[in-house]
């Protein structure tokens, strides 16, 4: 049910920028970051991905390495952001890749002018060409982390249900509420994505439990399970539904990017949502197979 994307009868509004973030690492930010936008760009609509982690994760999940013109040439502002722009298998899907010296990047914008607001500048020419920008973050607070919560909408958070899940949840909302204040007034927390859940075991349970209690409807519903073919996917250059369509982990990003399309499309109108869905093989839709 998607409308074409070419023509006038598509309006063309600026995107939504969605900071993929949380300061630890291993919790599925850069599987979720990758899954989403392929999942997003699957469903028809614009969509970018920027690698903002200097461990270049993401942009070798789409066999991506060492690219010429990354990131972070657009953020100490050697090129524009537009000719770090990749293709990938997915027609509605582009990435702008990272690459090692990245790393650099912290440091050297410390003495620059706005140093914070580096990717908002650089990404304000782009944000009209697409419907949806996913920015995968780096595993830390710091400068990098800082200029992607200044240009972003909104902030998903990817928690694993692990004893220590909480932990350190605080200081990142602390730093979204220091955002903004001091840089980005309308930048809210879109939501808690639930990763790397095994139902099967009695503590996961109780923590999703107890996540669920705590944060409500700012929980998605969908949840990403351990999958295998989540982890494998990343080796063959591929997100997992060009991997493996027919698994878990395929399936449920299919879900969870119509669940976050449908809670986008509420804010932005011009988002339309997925009706019956066109997401998943005919398959997708959260009660798809209740039937
Ligand atoms: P982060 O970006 O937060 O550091 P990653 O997305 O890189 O986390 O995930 C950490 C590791 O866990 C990676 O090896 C990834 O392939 C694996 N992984 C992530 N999510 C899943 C999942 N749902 N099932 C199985 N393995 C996963
Ligand atoms: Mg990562």
């Amino acid at each position: 049910m998607t409308e074409p994307l070419s023509g006038a009868a598509r309006r063309t509004p600026s995107a939504h920028v969605l900071a993929v973030a949380n300061q630890k690492g291993g919790v599925g930010k850069t599987t979720s970051a990758v899954n989403l936008a392929a999942s997003i760009a699957a469903s028809e609509r614009r969509t970018l991905l920027v690698d903002l982690d200097p461990q270049a994760n993401a942009s070798s999940a789409f066999g991506i390495h060492d690219p010429e013109v990354h990131v972070y040439d657009a953020l100490v502002g050697a090129a524009v952001l537009k000719d770090a722009v990749h293709s990938t298998e997915l027609p509605c899907l582009q990435i702008v890749p990272a690459g090692p010296d990245l790393v650099g990047a912290e440091i050297e914008l410390v003495g620059r002018d706005a140093r914070e607001r580096r990717l908002e500048h650089a990404l304000a020419d782009l944000r009209e060409s697409y419907e949806v920008v996913l920015i995968d973050c780096p595993p830390s607070l710091g400068l990098l982390t800082l200029n992607a919560l200044t240009a972003a909408d909104s902030v998903l958070i990817p928690l694993q249900c692990e004893y220590y899940a909480l932990e350190g949840l605080a200081r990142l909302t602390d730093t979204v509420a220091r955002v903004r204040d001091a840089l980005n007034p309308e930048l809210a927390i879109e939501a808690i994505v639930l990763t790397l859940l095994d139902r099967r075991n009695n503590l996961a349970r109780q923590v999703e439990r107890e996540v669920r209690s705590h944060f409500g409807e700012q929980v998605l519903e969908n949840v990403i399970p351990r999958n295998v073919r989540l982890s494998e996917a990343p080796s063959h250059g591929k997100p997992v539904l060009l991997y493996d369509i027919r698994s878990r982990g395929a399936t449920a990003y299919l879900r969870l990017a119509e669940e976050l399309l449908g809670r986008l499309a509420r804010k932005h109108e011009t988002l339309d949502v997925p009706v019956g869905s066109s997401l998943g093989n005919g398959e997708g839709g959260r009660d798809g197979h209740s039937a």
